[in-house]
Parts: C-alpha cells; sequence; structure tokens
C-alpha cells in the first residue's frame, strides 16, 4: 500500500502528486471556512493547509511553491474577491497567497538548516515547533493580518487580535498534518499490531463524542488526551496521528458551533481556552509518540546488534561464542524433559588444498554452501554454527541417532552433489562428519570430545562418510 501511493506520487516528477495535494490543500481549507471557523466571523480556527504545504515542501522542495501559490489563490479568492474593485481586492488575494507560501516554505528552509534528519527524539519537538511553527507563523500571520487591514476587509484595530488568530490556526495545522505525515515516513507504519487497538477507537471516539454532545457532558472532552496518551504505546505514529488529528478536529467543530466546555462569555475567550487545550493536547501526544518510538528504535537496535554479536559474517550461522550456551540450554531443556541430543561436528576435506589452488574467495564460497545446506535440513530449534576455518557443528534436539543420521547423510550428500564454478569449470568438495548422542550423564564438553573423535575416525577412514558414536 505504502509503496503503492509512493510511487503513485512520484510519477512524471511528482506532478501527479503536487496537483493531488494542491486539491487537498484547497479542500482543507474549504473545510477550515466552512465548518471549523467562528461564528458570525467566519475566521478559521485551524488552518490545515499551512502543515499541507509544509508537507509538499518537505516531500517535492521549492518545485511546491507554484502549487501552494495557485491552491492558496482559490481557496482565498471566494472570501476576499470583491466585485466593486475588481483589480484591489485581485492584489490583496494574491498578497494574501504570498503570505500562506511564506510560513510552509520559510519553516521548510529552516528546518533543512537546523533539523535536516527531521523530527526523530522526543528532544526535536521543541526546536521543530520553533522553526517550522513559531517563528514562520509569526511572520505569516502578521503579513496576513496587515494585508487584510490594508485592503479595509477588518479595521486596524482587529490586527492584533487577527494575528493572534492566524497565529493559533496556522501552528495547530503544521503539527497535526507534519505529525500524520512524520508517522507515515516511519518503517511499518501502516502495520496494525492488534485490531482493536484501532477498531476500538474509530467506534469509540464517535461515541463518547455522541454522548459529550447528546448529554451535554462537555467535561468528557477532557477525557479525551489520556484516553489517546493510551494509545500512543499500542499504535503506530501514524494512526495516532491520525486518530489524534481527528479528535481534536471534533473539538474545534463542536466548539466552532458553540458546544462544549470551552464556549464562554466572549468570542475571544472561547477561542483562547479551546486553542490553548487543543495545542497542548496536540504538543503532548506528538511528544509522547515521538519519545515511544526512539525507546522502540533502541530496543530494536539493541536487539539486532546482540543478534548480529551471535553470529558468523561469513556464514551467517551461529559463531563459537553464541554455540556454548545454545548448546548449554539446549541439552538442559533435553534433560528435563528426558529426551536426547545429537551433536554433529562436520569438518570440509582437503580445505587446505581447495585454497591453495582456486584461491581464498572459492574457500569462502565453499564454507557459505555448507552453511546454506546445514540451514535447509535443520529444524528451527536446531543449532547450526561455524566454530572457525572449515569446521562447523550441528545440534538436533529431541532426537535419537537413528533419526539424526539419515538427517546428516542428506547434508553429506548435498555437499559432494553441490558443485562450486570456479572460472569455468565445477569443483565437488565433500564433509566429514561425527555424529554423537547425549546420554542423562555425559555433560557437553565430553559430549563435543566424543563428536571430535567420531570426527577425527571419519576423516582416518578415508573422508566423506559420517562415523556415531553413542555417548555413555
Ligand atoms: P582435512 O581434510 O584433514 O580436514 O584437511 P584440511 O585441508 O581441510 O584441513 P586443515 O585444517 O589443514 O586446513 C584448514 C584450512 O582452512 C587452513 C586455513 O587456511 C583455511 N581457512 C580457515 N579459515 C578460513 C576462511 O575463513 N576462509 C577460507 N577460504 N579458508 C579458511
Ligand atoms: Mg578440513
Ligand atoms: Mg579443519
Amino acid at each position: 500500500m505504502k509503496s503503492l501511493v509512493n510511487r503513485l506520487f512520484s510519477l512524471e516528477n511528482g506532478s501527479l502528486g503536487l496537483i493531488f495535494s494542491g486539491v487537498i490543500y484547497c479542500l482543507a481549507g474549504f473545510l477550515g471556512q466552512s465548518l471549523l471557523s467562528l461564528q458570525p466571523s467566519n475566521i478559521t480556527l485551524i488552518w490545515l493547509p499551512s502543515g499541507i504545504a509544509l508537507v509538499m515542501l518537505l516531500t517535492w522542495r521549492l518545485k511546491a511553491l507554484a502549487y501552494i501559490f495557485l491552491a492558496s489563490l482559490v481557496v482565498n479568492s471566494p472570501g476576499m474577491f470583491v466585485d466593486a474593485a475588481p483589480l484591489k481586492s485581485l492584489m490583496h488575494i494574491c498578497v494574501a497567497a504570498l503570505g500562506d507560501m511564506l510560513a510552509p516554505a520559510l519553516g521548510f528552509l529552516l528546518l533543512q538548516a537546523f533539523l535536516p534528519s527531521g523530527t526523530r527524539n522526543a528532544s526535536d519537538l521543541l526546536k521543530f515547533v520553533l522553526l517550522a511553527g513559531v517563528i514562520p507563523v509569526l511572520l505569516s500571520s502578521l503579513w496576513l493580518s496587515a494585508n487584510l487591514a490594508a485592503g479595509d476587509y477588518i479595521p486596524w484595530a482587529s490586527l492584533p487580535t487577527m494575528a493572534q488568530l492566524f497565529f493559533f490556526a496556522d501552528i495547530l495545522g503544521i503539527l497535526l498534518v507534519y505529525q500524520i505525515y512524520n508517522g507515515w515516513l516511519e518503517p511499518q507504519a501502516w502495520v496494525i499490531g492488534r485490531w482493536r487497538h484501532i477498531a476500538l477507537p474509530i467506534i469509540g471516539l464517535p461515541l463518547f463524542y455522541m454522548v459529550g454532545i447528546y448529554l451535554d457532558l462537555g467535561w468528557l472532552f477532557y477525557l479525551i488526551p489520556p484516553l489517546l496518551v493510551v494509545l500512543a504505546f499500542e499504535l503506530t505514529r501514524f494512526y495516532l496521528g491520525l486518530l489524534s488529528s481527528l479528535s481534536l478536529l471534533f473539538i474545534i467543530l463542536a466548539t466552532a458551533h458553540g458546544f462544549g466546555v470551552f464556549v464562554g462569555e466572549s468570542q475571544a475567550q472561547t477561542n483562547t481556552e479551546m486553542m490553548a487545550f487543543v495545542l497542548s493536547c496536540a504538543l503532548t501526544l506528538f511528544g509522547i509518540s515521538l519519545q515511544h518510538a526512539q525507546l522502540h528504535r533502541s530496543e530494536r537496535d539493541k536487539l539486532s546488534a546482540e543478534k548480529e554479536a551471535q553470529l558468523d559474517p561469513l556464514s551467517g550461522l551461529f559463531n563459537r561464542r553464541s554455540f556454548k550456551p545454545l548448546l548449554q540450554a539446549l541439552e538442559a531443556k533435553a534433560k528435563a524433559q528426558s529426551t536426547s541430543v545429537c551433536v554433529a561436528m562436520l569438518d570440509i576435506d582437503n580445505f587446505k588444498a581447495i585454497n591453495d589452488t582456486h584461491g581464498h574467495s572459492v574457500g569462502d564460497r565453499v564454507i557459505q554452501s555448507l552453511a546454506q545446506i546445514l540451514r535447509n535440513n535443520c529444524r528451527s530449534d536446531d543449532i547450526a554454527a561455524r566454530l572457525g576455518g572449515e569446521e562447523f557443528a550441528l545440534v538436533l534436539g529431541d532426537i535419537g541417532l537413528a533419526q539424526a543420521q539419515p538427517v546428516l547423510e542428506r547434508i553429506r550428500s548435498s555437499f559432494v552433489d553441490t558443485p562450486i564454478a570456479v572460472a569455468g569449470d565445477m569443483i565437488h568438495c565433500s564433509v566429514s562428519i561425527g555424529l554423537v548422542e547425549n546420554s542423562q550423564t555425559a555433560g557437553i564438553e565430553s559430549l563435543l570430545q566424543l563428536a571430535d573423535k567420531a570426527l577425527y575416525r571419519a576423516k582416518r577412514q578415508g573422508k566423506n562418510r559420517i562415523v556415531c558414536f553413542e555417548a555413555q
């Protein structure tokens, strides 16, 4: 799904994606103006287009500017065009479009300069809010409100109030949209661990709102943030961004239409209280989700580093260091369950001659070939290890000599039958195997020694064979 969307958006240098984003920009703008605006002043409480424009710039860089300008013209025209003064109003519409471009463009440039790898850790949050939010949006809010005053759309005295409205609306738009975009960039953004984690909030949150509205329990809004915090630990950042944006949009929608705890004496008071609440929610959730992602990442890194330290880089099998503890664990389990364990030691025949004749790199390929055959022939609980040079060990749990022998025989014959290509020629290599089964009394060390003894005997008997001992 993600790759399909990514491919769609990269068609023809992204122009399809840019046009699509431009349309989304316009729709979000109209949605803000019609549904999410303070009545009767018609000033929108959230301006999602500023966040969409920032994402367009982050994705397609400065090429997106023209599309943002055009989309902003489309959104601003219906409200700002004045029949009586077409030229003058057109000029102010253009200045407004430039203002709408200013915040995301400046935010984009500042992010490129000071936060080039984007928000990855919770400590990046403050930097992001300053660089992509406060600084550019402060400038654009003053620009936009001065333009409205100069065009006689509002009196000059309302400039500070208007600038404040623009400021909160744009910052909120940037924060919500960027959070979704940032979550989308994460690996496996689409993966839903447990369906109930997404199904419950999708059904539960609207129900919660409906109950709040119909029973006139506006204070229920205060319970939304803790519910979303719980989800922050269960969902990917992409889904959390989507859900928290929808939840906060709903709070804005309800407030704009006169419902909820934030509706106060004056419109200014309503607006400020609701904005403070929604902004603090958005920031808190973003911070928590970043912190959670950071924790996950460092756990993943630690696990993969531990796994890497256990493996031999050439063959991809366990190395000597990790082999002993794994064998010990398997033996302890076998003892507890009174089952037997078989240990096989394998050593490639005449390997020195292969190296000397064909070179070290061919020798390496022979090692890799045997490693692959071992992998193909063991079960997930078995342990295949490269103990060093051309020596390998295979431990088969819950199995006796009679069943282990055919497995090792298959490995031996596959290895002889798998040719290695060498400068236009094919060479066949063989392996000698010593196989032992543990008894209740034999410890690991004596088991390994016995397997070595069996291997030595296989070599002495002419190589390319299996010798079996049963531990006493
Ligand atoms: P035998 O049939 O008795 O086992 O004889 P052999 O030649 O296989 O045994 P020997 O132990 O004398 O030779 C092992 C050689 O393996 C010596 C060493 O140069 C080579 N070797 C060790 N590690 C590596 C490696 O990682 N890659 C390659 N290509 N060769 C290695
Ligand atoms: Mg050898
Ligand atoms: Mg050897």
